[in-house]
């Protein structure tokens, strides 16, 4: 621009070349190859749509992708319409009863969290899945229906190559410790505060 001053030119250049020297820095440092373990976590939207996110990028490489879901909504979801139905390639599982404000009895909700995990849990045992989705996994934790020992034991055991994401606020310490990498989405605002209903294709 023609109204920025010399000076102030020279010290973006040199500021981005500091910058540019760290990045670098910090790529030569990261040497180890293995997969990730992932929580995304807190009150904003965006959690499982990331998680989603990565599934595409998983299967843009070919790689075996499994996804487990805790929850079943009242609503169908585009993503599992989409994986269902052209995706046959991921398997998909999700916990088929409703949620605990819906069934309110307790004893149904464990049977269904048990017989998820019974699922998803020999997936962290496959090395021939590169990707495991947990979707809505802190909750089973949370409420106590599954045992965080045994979740963060499998998570922790897995193979070496293989990634695993989790999905849900909360996530106790102990699964924040097992895991590489947490995210916090933040709720900043949400249109459903605004009375926007819950839109198709972006919020299931
Ligand atoms: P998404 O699936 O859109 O990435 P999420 O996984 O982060 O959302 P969940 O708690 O699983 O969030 O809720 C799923 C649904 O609830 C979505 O329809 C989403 O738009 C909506 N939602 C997410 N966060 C909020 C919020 N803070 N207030 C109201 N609705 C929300
Ligand atoms: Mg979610």
């Amino acid at each position: 621009m023609s109204d920025e001053t010399p000076g102030k030119a020279a010290k973006h250049k040199s500021a981005m070349q500091k910058q540019q020297a760290n990045v670098d820095a910090s790529i030569e440092a990261a040497t180890i190859e293995r997969g990730v373990a992932i929580l995304l976590t807190g009150n904003g939207k965006g959690k499982s749509s990331s998680a989603f996110g990565m599934v595409m990028r998983a299967l843009g490489y070919n790689h075996k992708v499994g996804v487990i879901q805790f929850i079943k909504g009242e609503l169908l979801s585009g993503e599992e319409i989409y994986l269902r139905e052209r995706c046959p390639q991921v398997d998909f599982y999700q916990m088929g009863t409703g949620f605990t404000w819906n069934t309110q009895d307790r004893n149904v909700d464990i049977a269904a969290a048990r017989k998820t995990w019974a699922i998803a849990k020999p997936m962290l045992q496959d090395d021939s899945y590169n990707l495991v989705v947990l979707d809505e996994l802190t909750y089973m934790l949370a409420y106590d229906y599954l045992s965080e020992t045994e979740v963060v034991e499998a998570i922790r055991d897995r193979p070496v190559e293989q990634s695993v994401i989790i999905t849900g606020r909360g996530g106790g310490s102990a699964l924040q410790e097992v895991v590489d990498t947490v995210s916090e989405v933040k709720e900043v605002k949400h249109a459903f505060r605004a009375g926007i209903k819950a839109r198709r294709g972006v919020d299931y």
